[in-house]
Order: structure tokens, then sequence, then C-alpha cells
């Protein structure tokens, strides 16, 4: 039976927003490069930000409108006291086909038998370099051997975590056959993600690898077998014969993928973001606490979804949009 999508999810281009992604926290254990400036970012007073309570109620509103898939993101969704019980919550939704998570990993080792009892479906991995000098030097802080404990670990538990690794000119893309080999063994997904401008992550086109490039190095080396994408996908995916896992490209810059954009975002503090370099938001949370019925909200979000644009504005033009750091959006 077709799924039933509320017209509040569908935006004037027909395409139907069923995938929520939530920010639980504004913090990180980490601070790297491409997703906050140098000096961080102030971080706003604990009443600005959802309750998990007021996250956990708007995601069964967009559950209700349709949403079948929701990520927790941050900052590090981690770092979030009480996010093992709002998993085992969302993951109680019987309309929620998956629940997945976006981690730096530092806390995994710790974290993922509860998460994963409390039913966590999937995981995406963040990792930029097997070197700890790089590593620290892209996270500006230590940490390589607890998110490779996290990978093993969750690879034991059965899942087959993706490995997202942002690729920068001159600091990591020396290793992206490193990275290719990860897959050989594992039964991972390593997905070169294309390096994006944020508020304060100081981009440039000089840090960019585009996609184009990366597939010529790694196809010099290895043949790259082209895999079929969900409708909705977001990576390029390829298998190479003999190896357990794959290998998936992100290139938001070089080749967008909004003409196929399913996704919307929910900010910590309870800002929706109809498009990842959109500046435009609506806060929910300000309704929410006003007392809103739920028909306003559902108005609030229609006509931000109505608002939506058909694709982002291009890397030419994208630096020079407000937005906000990656890290207050949650990638
Ligand atoms: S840039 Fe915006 S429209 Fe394009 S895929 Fe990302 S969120 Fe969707």
């Amino acid at each position: 039976m077709a799924m039933r999508v509320h017209p509040a999810l569908v935006d004037t281009f027909g395409r139907a927003h069923t995938y929520l992604r939530i920010a639980l926290t504004e913090r990180c254990n980490l601070r790297c490069v491409y997703c906050m400036p140098e000096e961080g970012v102030p971080q706003r007073p604990r009443e600005e930000l959802l309750t998990l309570e007021e996250i956990h109620e708007l995601a069964r509103l967009f559950v209700r409108l349709g949403v079948r898939k929701i990520r927790l993101t941050g900052g590090e969704p981690l770092v979030r006291r009480g996010v093992e019980e709002l998993v085992a919550r969302l993951r109680a939704m019987p309309e929620l086909e998956t629940l997945a998570m976006t981690t730096n990993g530092l806390l995994l080792a710790e974290k993922l038998p509860a998460l994963h009892r409390a039913g966590l479906d999937q995981l995406n991995i963040s990792l930029d370099s097997f070197d700890p000098v790089k590593f620290s030097l892209i996270a500006r802080r230590p940490g390589l051997e607890r998110v490779l404990e996290g990978i093993e670990l969750a690879i034991a538990l059965g899942y087959r975590p993706r490995i997202n690794c942002v690729v920068l000119r001159g600091i990591n893309d020396d290793e992206v056959l490193d990275f290719v080999a990860f897959a050989r063994t594992r039964p991972v997904e390593v997905r070169f993600i294309e390096y994006m401008p944020f508020e304060g992550n100081r981009w440039t086109t000089d840090r960019l690898v585009p996609y184009g490039e990366l597939l010529e190095r790694i196809g010099s080396v290895y043949r790259l077998e082209p895999l079929a994408g969900g409708p909705h996908d977001t990576a390029k995916r390829f298998r190479i014969p003999g190896f357990v896992g794959t290998i998936g490209f992100i290139t938001s810059m070089t080749e967008h993928f909004c003409s196929t954009c399913n996704r919307l975002r929910l900010t910590a503090d309870g800002h929706l973001k109809v498009c990842l370099f959109g500046p435009q938001e609506v806060s929910l949370r300000d309704a929410l606490r006003a007392g809103a019925s739920e028909e306003d909200l559902v108005a609030l979000i229609d006509a931000a979804v109505k608002r939506k644009k058909a694709h982002h504005a291009g890397m030419e033009v994208l630096p020079h949009i407000p937005n906000r750091p990656m890290i207050l959006i949650g990638g």
C-alpha cells in the first residue's frame, strides 16, 4: 500500500520529505575543522534547546505526517544525556521504518550496546584519517583509537556502518586508497564526502577534491562497479570485486542530488530547516511552547516546505549565503 504523505511534507516540486534529521545537541567532544570555527561556537542556554520530550513530540508529529526515516545528529548526539531512552521511544513508533544516527564514534564503544538494545537501526560514523596525528589535526582533538574501537564493535553487533570521510586536499586526500582498503574485509560502506561550505569553516575550492578526481584516482587502482541506488540516495555507490564492503561518494558540490531530496532538518534549538544550505528557518520550538495546536504546527511546516528551493545555490554562491556552522545544523 502506497505510503500516505501529508501534503505539508510535499514541496512545490513534488518532493515528499519523508526523512527527518534531528540534531540532539549543539555540543561536541571534537572540533573538526570542516564543521566549526577554530574559536568554537557560543553555547546556547539549555532552555533554548529542545527537551527530549519536545523532540519526541515533534518527531511523533512528523511521523504522523509521513516521515519514515529519522537520523539523530548533533553536534555529537552521544553527548546528549538520555539518548538511549530517546532511541527506545522513537523506535517504538511502528510507522517509523529506519532510526539512524551519525556519530563521531568517540563514545560508541561505551554507548552502542544500550543503543543497539534500544533498537537503533543504522549508523554513520565519521572518520577522516587513520593517522593519529592527522586525526588530531582535523578534529583538533585526539581519539582515533576510540573511533576504530567503536567501528569494530558496530560490526560485531551486526551493523553495516557507513564510514563518512570528508576529503580535504593536502590534508587527508593522500589516504583515499587506505580508506578504500578499509572496506576490503569489513562490511562497511566507506563514503567520501565532498568538502562543503558552512559558516566559519573557511571553505575554499582549493581544499575540495571533486568526485570526478576521486573516481579517477580510485579507478586507476580498482575496478569500480556502480550499484543501483534508492530513489532518495545521497551517495553514488560502487562495489569492488572481491571486497566485502562498498564505496560511496557524496557529491553535493560538483554533482548535487537536490532533485530527489526528501530531507528536512530539526535543529537542536527547534528550528525547521528545509535545506542544508538554505538560510530559511522557522521555529517549531517557539510555536510548541506557545501552545500551538497540531494544526498550527502543520501549517508552519507546510509554509516552510512550500518555500523550499529546487536546489542549492551552487558552490560559487554558497560561501556568500548566510548559514549556520555545520555543528549547529547536524550535517
Ligand atoms: S542541498 Fe538542500 S535541496 Fe539539495 S539535497 Fe541538500 S538539503 Fe536537499
